[in-house]
């Protein structure tokens, strides 16, 4: 009888923790099953990439896990039952019930409307493949010196504009911030920022709230409008609505609360990992949704659930910042370095050193993904018999 361990998603988050996994622990004594809705890995940082015409690498699970352990389920998740410790899922096959004795749910994050009127009627968003390839759509349909108006200042919105303005030139591109353009970075990274900006010839709109989208324009806080012919939504991301509709313990937003090791409070069985978890991070701050942190989370929970099933030593790794790295087309980008809890300091990197930098960045994650097992050393430990027998029940304990 094996301990079965479900990771539920395989983005960046879920690939990792299911490749670890298969690192950490012994195939006789663990059936580790990675369910996705997608066959390939969906390369999430590059969706503005993807929405300006630029093509990805495929990269397809079914070679990534061939030989890893790592059981692949192509399916949906439709919903966890806790209690029960099933997940329902519907693939090729129809719909099904799956037990697991670990849960690892990391199933990402979606765009966030953030209740705006007109957003889902008349916005495009690049949280995801799907709405990246419409967006691409009606991109390529624009014509010259119409008007695309990126909504959110922060980090995926300047990728964005910069990124549309490089490769359409003929187009004019707005940036509408809530706060000043670029206003968390150094004075070295704002003024790169603004340097870049301008020279891409994008119009920036700040201290905009935009409080409604509709068919050819936006409108903000103070009365005025922007015209727009398209609207690309960046405004934060959301959780799914999976883990809200359990018993686990979720924040308001629908993110699951975990402890230091991303286990659940309420259900010590589950664990969640990546934009799906609220992590407390340094200085008492929630980690941001973001693949920088998102990572480590994964790391933690695969080696506290191996250090758990075998009676090994529970990871105590701080999750920590080190640098924002933003692309600004493909020419330009920006390398923000941060204290550990994600504050700007003096020191940046910027230029086409700085784009280089973040290439590597994506190309190194995306590596990674592809090659779960490589480079860890291989510390099978024999999970105990009394644990594989009891499932949860005394890895909870442990
Ligand atoms: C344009 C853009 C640029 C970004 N740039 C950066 C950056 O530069 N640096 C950075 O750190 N972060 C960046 N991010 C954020 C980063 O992409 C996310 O934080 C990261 O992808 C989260 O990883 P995850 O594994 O939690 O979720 P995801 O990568 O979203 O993976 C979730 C997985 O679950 C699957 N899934 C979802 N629902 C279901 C379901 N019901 N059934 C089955 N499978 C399901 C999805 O198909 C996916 O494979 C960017 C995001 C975007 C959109």
């Amino acid at each position: 009888m094996r301990h079965r361990i479900i990771v539920l998603g395989a983005g960046y988050t879920g690939a990792f923790a299911a490749g670890r996994l298969a690192r950490r622990l012994r195939r006789e004594d663990v059936a580790i099953t990675l369910v996705n809705a997608e066959p390939d890995f969906v390369e999430r940082v590059r969706m503005h990439q993807l929405a300006v015409g630029q093509d990805l690498k495929s990269r397809p699970f079914s070679g990534m896990f061939a030989g890893t352990g790592v059981e692949l389920r192509l399916a949906k998740v439709t919903g966890v039952d806790v209690d029960r410790k099933t997940v329902a899922v519907a693939g090729a096959d129809g719909a099904e019930e799956l037990g697991y004795d670990t849960l690892v749910y990391a199933l990402g994050s979606g765009w966030n409307a953030q209740g705006v009127p007109g957003t889902a009627e008349h916005a495009f968003e690049i949280a995801g493949r799907p709405g990246a390839l419409r967006l691409r759509e009606r991109l390529a349909r624009l014509d010259a010196g119409q008007t695309v108006v990126v909504v959110g200042g922060g980090l995926t919105g300047l990728e964005a504009a910069t990124e549309i303005a490089e490769t359409r030139p003929d187009l004019d591109v707005a940036l509408a911030a809530r706060g000043g353009l670029g206003d968390w970075l150094s004075s070295k990274g704002r003024e790169h920022l603004r340097t870049v900006v301008g020279r891409l010839g994008i119009t920036v709109y700040e201290h905009a709230a935009v409080t409604g989208v509709e068919a050819d324009r936006v409108t903000i806080a103070d009365g005025g409008a922007i015209p727009a012919a398209v609207t690309v939504w960046t405004a934060g991301f959301a959780v799914h609505p999976i883990a809200k509709a359990t018993a686990l313990e979720v924040t308001g937003t629908g993110q699951i609360v975990v402890d230091g090791t991303m286990r659940s409070v309420s259900h010590p069985d589950v664990y969640a990992v990546g934009d799906a978890a609220m992590v407390m991070g340094p200085g008492d701050k929630p980690l941001r949704m973001s693949c920088a942190s998102g990572v480590p989370t994964a790391w933690q929970a695969a080696d506290a659930i191996a250090a758990r099933l075998t009676g090994g030593k529970l990871p105590n790794v701080p999750i920590r910042y080190f640098n924002q790295c933003v692309s600004l087309g493909r020419k330009e980008g920006l390398i923000q370095y941060v204290t550990a809890d994600d504050r700007a300091v003096r020191a940046a990197l910027t230029g086409r050193l700085a784009a280089v930098y973040k290439e590597l960045v994506c190309k190194g994650a995306a590596w990674g993904v592809a090659n779960p097992t490589f480079g860890l050393p291989t510390r099978r430990r024999r999970v105990t018999r009394e644990r594989v027998a009891a499932g949860s029940a005394v890895a909870a304990s442990a």
